[in-house]
């Protein structure tokens, strides 16, 4: 197996080209939803009328990440919705921060578990995943030995991760070091596409030749490449038995943002307050790659990049597997990765032929056609990361997602 996983889509990529660099953009209002991580919401700590600065403590959790003002200005509303604390602040467009909160002692002095504790209370949380990071740290601490950075961006429309390594070297290797002391592994490894040519020779000239930690590890390019059990089987040429964890079998495996943010808060004392993400498509007049404020509304993430046309589509998340964007109700979260502005698709569905091809595409070895008539093993639904990749292949064009989504709900009640 050659640096690669099973299955997957090769798909020519229509994004922005390389070397476009993130723009901020601070807008009129935010609406956080304090439901922001998986595993529960946080508990709002600011009142409405109070004045909040940028990176000020907003809701607290005693086990989750916290929550941080985006922007500062005025909470002028906090309300209950469908179980979900939100949050609205009206910005004062100043941008007055907060004070950061450095570690009061070198990085070289600080333990795992305050190195942990500091991830928590600056918000960290996986930015693809939305799962809280201090519990995959804690999740792999004395079973992995090996972290892997997963600096790739599969998907076709996607650009913002490569100029996140290309932009930030030095911040990424400190961050993985302070990471690889929070977990106690021996081994790092920064993974990313072989074409990524910019970005290895950005991390090399920071790494060095003779670094006994880190290495640098060149994949070849394909669909679902950056989901991370795909991302492990490419680097060590073994796949995660299904229904385990990557810990499970030694490696633990992080994003390129995720480390970024790290190492904003345990070096820099500064929490999450934005999100990179990238909007693009054939429909969209101005594609960028954006820092944006958490709680902004996905209409003003589109409008900064020319807006959605009436007989465009806006989707959130990738190319293959996105959803149509809630332009009145979405905002942006700190799993956001993108927007993709395009041609909407007019898919006229016929019968499944028992062409197997979703089968000879799928990384995670189930049948999806199998969904179709409900005639999965009961424990496919579950496997299954919605990918989108049988879908994408299929010739009667099935709506695969919608299906295995309904199967997975009925099966988890
Ligand atoms: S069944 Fe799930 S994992 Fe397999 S290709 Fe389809 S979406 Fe991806
Ligand atoms: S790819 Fe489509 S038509 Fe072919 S077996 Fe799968 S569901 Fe049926």
């Amino acid at each position: 197996m050659a640096n690669s996983f099973y299955g997957g889509i090769k798909i020519n990529k229509t994004g922005l080209s390389h070397g476009v660099s993130p723009k901020i953009f601070t807008p009129a209002a935010v609406a956080i939803n304090a439901y922001q991580q998986a595993g529960g919401d946080t508990a709002p700590c600011i009142k409405e009328g109070e004045y909040v600065k940028k990176g000020q403590v907003i809701a607290v959790s005693e086990r989750l990440a916290y929550l941080h003002a985006p922007v500062s200005g005025t909470v002028v509303r906090l309300l209950l919705k469908d179980n979900s604390h939100y949050i609205v602040i009206k910005s004062d467009k100043t941008e007055t921060c907060a004070p950061a909160v450095p570690f009061a002692k070198p990085i070289s002095e600080i333990t795992p578990e305050e190195i942990t504790e500091k991830i928590r209370t600056m918000g960290v949380v996986g930015t693809f995943s939305n799962f809280p990071t201090h519990i995959k740290i804690i999740a792999s601490r004395g079973k992995a030995f090996c972290l892997v950075i997963n600096c790739v961006q599969s998907d076709p429309y996607g650009s913002f991760v490569r100029e996140i390594v290309k932009e930030h070297p030095k911040e990424l290797v400190y961050g993985a070091r302070i990471l690889a002391k929070a977990i106690g592994v021996k081994q790092v490894i920064f993974a990313l596409e072989n074409n990524e040519r910019k970005s290895f020779a950005a991390l090399k000239s920071v790494i060095g030749e003779k670094d006994k930690l880190i290495s640098v590890a060149r994949l070849a390019p394909k669909y679902p490449l950056g989901e991370e059990r795909n991302l492990l089987c490419a680097v060590i040429k073994k796949e995660v038995p299904a229904g385990r964890a990557t810990h499970d079998i030694g490696y633990t495996v992080f994003s390129a943002e995720t480390v970024l943010r790290i190492y904003n808060a345990c070096a820099e004392g500064v929490p999450v307050t934005d999100k990179y993400l990238t909007v693009s498509g054939e429909k969209c007049a101005s594609p960028a790659n954006l820092i944006v404020p958490i709680g902004t509304s996905l209409r003003t993430v589109a409008e900064q990049c020319g807006g959605v046309p009436e007989d465009a589509l806006c989707v959130y998340g990738g190319a293959v597997n996105g959803k149509t964007a809630d332009l009145e109700n979405g905002c942006v979260t700190k799993s956001t990765s993108q927007l993709i502005i395009t041609q909407p698709l007019n898919k006229k569905t016929q019968a499944c032929i028992m062409c197997g091809k979703c089968i000879t595409h799928c990384p995670m070895r189930i049948a999806p056609h199998t969904f179709i008539d409900g005639t999965h093993r009961p424990a496919w639904a579950k496997l299954c990361d919605m990918c989108g990749c049988c879908e994408y292949i299929c010739p009667s064009e099935i709506k695969l997602l919608d299906i295995i989504d309904k199967r997975k709900k009925e099966e988890s009640k």
